[in-house]
């Protein structure tokens, strides 16, 4: 639900989520499509490519990380890796 505070996500902010979900999986590789994470709420810049597997599996962020421990990487890992699979 939108709260009254929630800004309207702007055409960069969608265009670059795009990007984003073309990008693979930032932590195990899997992909191209993939989910936009979102390290932090309503900050769409910040938002990290990730396969269903690391991002709302039982091993995943929003589960116990086992996939992030596996290939031993933090939100700031995976969002460095994220802009390095867009922009390069
Ligand atoms: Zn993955
Ligand atoms: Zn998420």
């Amino acid at each position: 639900m939108r709260t009254k505070n929630a800004k309207r996500i702007t055409s960069g902010e969608s265009a670059h989520m795009g990007k984003v979900k073309e990008s693979g999986c930032a932590v195990c590789g899997a992909g191209p499509y993939v989910d936009a994470h979102h390290i932090k709420q309503g900050a769409h810049f910040t938002t990290v490519g990730l396969c269903k597997q690391c991002h709302t599996g039982p091993m995943g962020i929003h589960g116990d990380k086992t996939m992030w421990r596996i290939h031993k990487m933090e939100e700031i890992d995976a969002l460095n890796e994220t802009l390095r699979r867009i922009y390069e």
